[in-house]
């Protein structure tokens, strides 16, 4: 089967042949149908992360499962699934709490040493970031990833469940637990931010100010639910916000982007009580000054938060199913989020794209075999 693989870091995807092996003990065989391009595989593809190379990387996953190992009980062939980028190995502490993403055995999901590899190249066994691959005609996947789904589900809309939509809605459910009346600002309106605005909107919060520097991108935040919109390359934010406010801040400030400065911003809008929730990767090294206390943004007198996130605390049996259920009932707008469709061999292109323009997300689709 024809997979894009990185064969170093600040390498181009070259799309080879790579075998498959046939699925053991708990792993599925799915044919892909729809895999999401999102920015954090280009920043493994472009920075020294400690991933192992040659990989094939690609997290947001839709398909169908064609073969099942034989300890495989939740999934069956013919399922339409969607794939999670945590490895849960659904027996330690943590996962049986439910909270998949604080697993703390997410090793049990690889194969043991002796098996041989899931993906062979021409050189050798090619990795699969987080136990995923989703560039690829087929990934071999362990079941625990993997939630099957209402086979009328789109797989390009499908696909983006996994990650974008996981992320961005599950920051503003489980995380920060938004309620009617909030007040949300949302920094960075890609993919994941579009989602939080939307979602937001679905759990009652009146005010949700999109910030971005794009104007096509602050248009897509107002169509997805944001009820004012900031263009932070024009006007100075903190000002912005505070005038939208009338100076009572936001009760929930998120990150969706990278940029240390807009973390800084994020905690200048805040309200009494309210507290920032960093989504978008940071680079190594990358700094946020806390003042406890006094003046301006000051954490105690003013009872600030600061809160690291990871793909929205999902507890994905759950989450993904739900958000298929609000797609398709007409509460979760998954089709504008799908602004351009690809081939795998167009993906070195798309994410230039990506760097230069204001897409949504970009979704490579597999014809069926
Ligand atoms: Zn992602
Ligand atoms: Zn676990």
């Amino acid at each position: 089967m024809r997979a894009a693989v990185i064969r170093g870091v600040g390498r181009r995807f070259e799309i080879e042949d790579v075998t498959v092996d046939d699925p053991i003990d708990h792993e599925v065989l799915v044919e892909v149908r729809a895999s999401g391009l999102c920015h954090s595989d280009i920043t493994v593809a472009t920075t020294d992360m400690g991933v192992p190379m040659p990989s094939v990387l690609g997290h947001e996953i839709a398909g169908v499962v064609i073969a099942v190992g034989p300890a495989v009980t939740r999934i069956r062939v013919g399922d339409h699934v969607v794939a999670a980028a945590l490895q849960p190995c659904g027996a330690c502490r943590a996962c049986l709490r439910g909270k998949l993403w604080a697993c703390t055995n997410p090793g049990a999901l690889d194969r043991h040493a002796e098996a041989d590899p899931r993906l062979t190249g021409v050189e050798g066994a090619v990795g699969q970031l987080q136990g995923l691959g989703g560039f690829a005609e087929q990934a071999l996947i362990h079941e625990n990833q993997l939630v099957a789904i209402d086979p009328r589900m789109p797989f390009e809309q499908a696909s983006l469940i996994g990650c974008a939509v996981a992320t961005g809605g599950g920051v503003v459910l489980n995380i920060a637990r938004v309620e009617p009346g909030d007040s949300v600002a949302v920094f960075g309106c890609g993919g994941v931010g579009l989602n939080a605005i939307q979602v937001a909107s679905l759990a009652g919060a009146t005010r949700i100010i999109g910030v971005d520097v794009q104007p096509e991108k602050l248009d897509l935040a107002r169509k997805f639910g944001a009820t004012d919109t900031v263009d932070s390359s024009r006007v100075d934010v903190v000002k912005a916000i505070a005038e939208i406010t009338e100076s009572a801040g936001v009760d929930h400030s998120f990150v969706m982007v990278g940029v240390p400065s807009v973390g800084d911003s994020a905690l200048a809008v805040l309200g009494r009580g309210g507290t920032v929730y960093l989504v978008g990767g940071m680079s190594q090294g990358a700094e946020l000054v806390l003042r406890p206390s006094p003046g301006e943004s000051a954490l105690l007198p003013y009872q600030l938060g600061v809160r690291g996130t990871w793909l929205g605390a999902s507890n994905f049996y759950h989450d993904i199913p739900l958000y298929v259920d609000l797609y398709l009932t007409g509460r979760l707008n998954l089709d504008d989020l799908v602004s351009r469709t690809i081939g795998l061999d167009d993906i070195n292109e798309a994410y230039a794209d990506m760097e230069r323009s204001a897409t949504a997300r970009t979704v490579i689709t597999f014809p069926s075999a």
